[in-house]
């Protein structure tokens, strides 16, 4: 792949190894899933084939790079294998890092083989680019918490066996008033229900009616949650980049085919220079794209803190490009592209979100804006 040439070949054997994983066994696994719905078997085959191990490793923190890798791989073949990894780890990472070592030793093992499902609940009605706003309440209760308030649009519920939870301890705090928690399903006093998305994305609506969580389920310190919730997504936000982009390459591999077999006014639609130029502007942004993340998470595994500045380039502008590259495919392939069950109409429903979660675009340039103007002030 002359995309891949800056990487080492053990990196370019794993997205290639993602990606043929996606392709022959991964992608019939989820074509028998439900939309919205956590796909069981799906989650077991990552952790089968020892995917989600490299997610949430039983030893050290996990690489940005290879969890980019994965991630692009995956949804170049398969778009819910894809969305089932990085929700897993998502879910999973602020356990794995900030647990007490027996609350570790019961999820863990569990979530890194797929045989339980993890979720990330930090977003809610009235706080979601501004999640430090959040205001589902834990309130001291002997020697735990309770916890009640609402959770909205959490991948992975309302299914999901265990939910990193991030709540309010200190009234008007903000960012400093938030403790982190590993909640289970079973809890009792939580309920939700699966909300139906244009993508296929497991996702929902939580209820917590005075859930006693003792201290022991607690994520790092009192307080400190917010900052839990930010290391965890600092690692991830380049990866979401990578999703975009394994959607962009798929995208303009099946134009370029396209263009070239299909013919219209007596040649293929590649000798149209409006048709080939554009695929030649799409090629260009896809791989400026590729560059631009595998930096954000080379940054990140070099230790380079803070990286907020090129995650937040390398997620802006690799969701924004899929979102041109999967158009621009569409635009190519005519109506076909739109039928229903077509790769393309697939990628189209599937493309959107990742510019609106884990920071919208515009949430994105305000962080690049604001380390511009850094020094200046
Ligand atoms: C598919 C999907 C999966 C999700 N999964 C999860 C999950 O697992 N866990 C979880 O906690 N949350 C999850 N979310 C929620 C997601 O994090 C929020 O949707 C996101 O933070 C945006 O919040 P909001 O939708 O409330 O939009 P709002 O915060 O209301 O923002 C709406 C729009 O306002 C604009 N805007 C907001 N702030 C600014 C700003 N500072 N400057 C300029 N413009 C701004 C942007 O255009 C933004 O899109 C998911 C969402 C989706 C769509």
């Amino acid at each position: 792949m002359a995309e891949s040439s800056h990487l080492s070949e053990a990196q370019r054997e794993l997205i290639e190894r993602a990606r043929e994983l996606g392709h022959d066994v991964l992608g019939p696994l989820a074509e028998k899933g439900q939309p919205g719905r956590i796909n069981r078997p799906l989650v077991r085959a990552l952790g089968d084939r020892g995917l989600l191990e490299r997610v949430l490793p039983s030893e050290g923190a996990g690489s940005a790079v290879e969890l980019c890798l994965l991630r692009e791989g995956l949804a170049h073949g398969c778009t819910e294998a894809e969305t089932a990894l990085a929700l897993q780890g998502l879910g999973g990472y602020p356990i794995l890092r900030s647990a007490r070592p027996e609350i570790r030793e019961a999820w863990i093992p569990r979530l890194a083989a797929g045989e339980a499902v993890a979720a990330f609940a930090l977003s809610e009605p009235e706080a979601g680019s501004d999640a430090a706003a959040l205001a589902l309440r834990a309130d001291v209760d002997g020697d735990g918490f309770r916890l009640t308030g609402t959770k909205m649009w959490i991948s992975n519920a309302p299914e999901a066996d265990v939910y990193t939870v991030f709540a309010r301890t200190t009234e008007g705090a903000g960012a400093r008033g938030v403790t982190a928690f590993a909640v289970p399903r079973e809890s009792e006093g939580v309920s939700g229900e699966a909300l139906a998305l244009l993508s296929p994305h497991p996702i929902g609506r939580l209820e917590f009616d005075g859930v006693f969580v003792g201290a022991e389920q607690m994520l790092g310190e009192v307080d400190k949650g917010f900052g839990v919730a930010m290391e965890t997504l600092d690692l991830f936000r380049p990866s979401v980049g990578a999703f975009a982009v394994g959607m962009a390459q798929a995208a303009l591999e099946a134009a370029v085919s396209h263009a070239a077999r299909r013919e219209a006014f007596g040649r293929p639609l590649s000798e149209f220079q409006a048709v080939a130029h554009q695929l030649a502007e799409v090629a260009t942004r896809v791989q400026a794209a590729r560059l631009l993340v595998h930096h954000a998470a080379a940054a990140y595994d070099a230790g380079v803190r803070p990286v907020r500045q090129a995650s937040a380039m390398a997620k802006l502008f690799a969701t924004e490009t899929a979102q041109h590259a999967v158009d621009v495919a569409i635009q190519v392939h005519g109506a076909r592209a739109l039928e229903k069950g077509h790769l393309l109409e697939h990628l189209y429903r599937e493309v959107r979100a990742p510019r609106i979660y884990e920071g919208a675009s515009e949430v994105q340039r305000e962080i690049i804006a604001r380390e511009l103007f850094r020094e200046t002030v």
